[in-house]
């Protein structure tokens, strides 16, 4: 059987070194924001080549935060609008409900499954202030465009890169793109993955990373003295600790994961399978590998009979989902054909740096056989 995700295969070569950290932490005595997030938050930032790196509780409070930051620098206001990829994961248009601003949908191209930028300006009203991009399954959206949109405009620029640990933008070889901020999640199964929940928000602006350090811990920077209104969202010392220890090998990780996609690329020969755009260059770390094609269920049966596990990210685009019916946005009856096409066609199939070279050799030859 050959599982989508192994996680205790991708976390085992760390159980000593882990061990060994558990145990320094435990006896050092100092659980919250101690020495492990410091370090983190450093590393973290040199590696994304940004001037802060601030912790957080997970990649949801992230976004939340970047918002609520921004909102207390008097940059956003309550109910401004946001514009967002209408097929994200829902965590990003909750962020933007969470803060008390408009998520607007706007549609991905169906090869890069990012956001159309030429879509964009039409959706601009004089309330839209930032917009919230998405590199979805690893792959940098088309920064180039929306950063010029972004000025034109003059809106904020947030990246989700929950899913884009260390893509480099061919406009800048930078880590994502960074024009002001962009959050990420370590969730077990992303690219970087702690053991638990773990977040982090990197920015270049000074203003904003004040407030987000004070934003995360009750509004404090200095213990019971209380500046805005926080929230508890700590990045966790003992995940920090984990996370040290898998950062330096991120990069090899994701060559990994670029690696199994060229294959997949050049050795599947199947005319049912329709391949994501990629130019080959480092602006993807393919957290995901999605595939479409027509009848998606058969195929991820027969896959599944002959021992391949495969998901599909995601089965409803969130503007059919329930909780956006009409007691809440009224979402469910908006038309989004590209973003419906995406949920009804995709396939994840398994991609991971522990994939072996002949398990991925059987996908291949599995779905050539399909
Ligand atoms: C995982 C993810 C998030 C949320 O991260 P959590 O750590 O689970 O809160 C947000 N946006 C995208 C695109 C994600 O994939």
């Amino acid at each position: 059987m050959i599982p989508f995700l192994d996680l205790k295969k991708i976390n085992e070569p760390y159980e000593t070194a882990f061990q060994e950290k558990l145990k320094l932490v435990l006896h050092n005595g100092w659980y919250i924001l101690g020495k492990e997030v410091e370090t983190f938050e450093k590393t973290f930032a040199e590696y994304c080549k940004t001037d802060y790196c601030i912790g957080v509780g997970n990649g949801f409070d992230a976004l939340v935060l970047i918002f609520k930051g921004y909102i207390q620098l008097g940059k956003l206001q309550k109910g401004d609008e946001v514009i967002v990829p209408a097929n994200t994961f829902i965590a990003s248009i909750l962020a933007i409900l969470q803060a008390d601003l408009v998520p607007v949908l706007v549609e991905p191209k169906l090869e890069t499954y990012n956001i159309n930028p030429d879509l964009v300006q039409e959706k601009i009203t004089s309330k839209t202030k930032a917009i919230l991009v998405v590199h979805l399954y690893g792959q940098l959206a088309e920064m180039e465009k929306i950063n010029e949109i972004a000025e034109k405009n003059n809106l904020i620029i947030v990246e989700d890169s929950a899913q884009s640990h260390g893509a480099i933008s061919n406009l800048k070889s930078k880590i994502n793109n960074l024009q002001s901020s962009a959050a990420y999640s370590f969730y077990p199964g992303k690219n970087l993955g702690c053991l638990g929940d773990g977040g982090a928000i990197t920015t270049n602006d000074p203003e904003l990373a004040k407030v987000l350090f004070s934003l995360r811990n009750y509004g404090s920077q200095q213990k019971y003295y209380n500046e805005y209104i926080g929230v508890n969202s700590r990045l966790d010392e003992i995940q920090a600790a984990f996370l040290n220890l898998k950062l330096p090998n991120l990069d090899a990780d994701n060559d990994k994961r670029r690696a199994i996609a060229k294959r997949y690329l050049a050795e599947i020969k199947n005319e049912k399978i329709m391949f994501p755009f990629w130019d080959f260059s480092e602006n993807h770390v393919f957290h995901l590998f999605v595939i479409r094609t027509q009848n998606r269920e058969a195929l991820q049966d027969y896959l599944m009979q002959n021992d391949i596990q495969t998901v599909i990210h995601y089965p409803v685009p969130p503007h059919k989902q329930k909780a956006f019916s009409t007691e809440t946005l009224g979402w469910n009856n908006l038309s989004f054909p590209i973003t419906e096409k995406i949920h009804n066609e995709i396939l994840s199939l398994p991609i991971s740096p522990v994939l072996t070279d002949s398990e991925v050799s059987f996908v291949i030859e599995i779905i050539n056989k399909y």
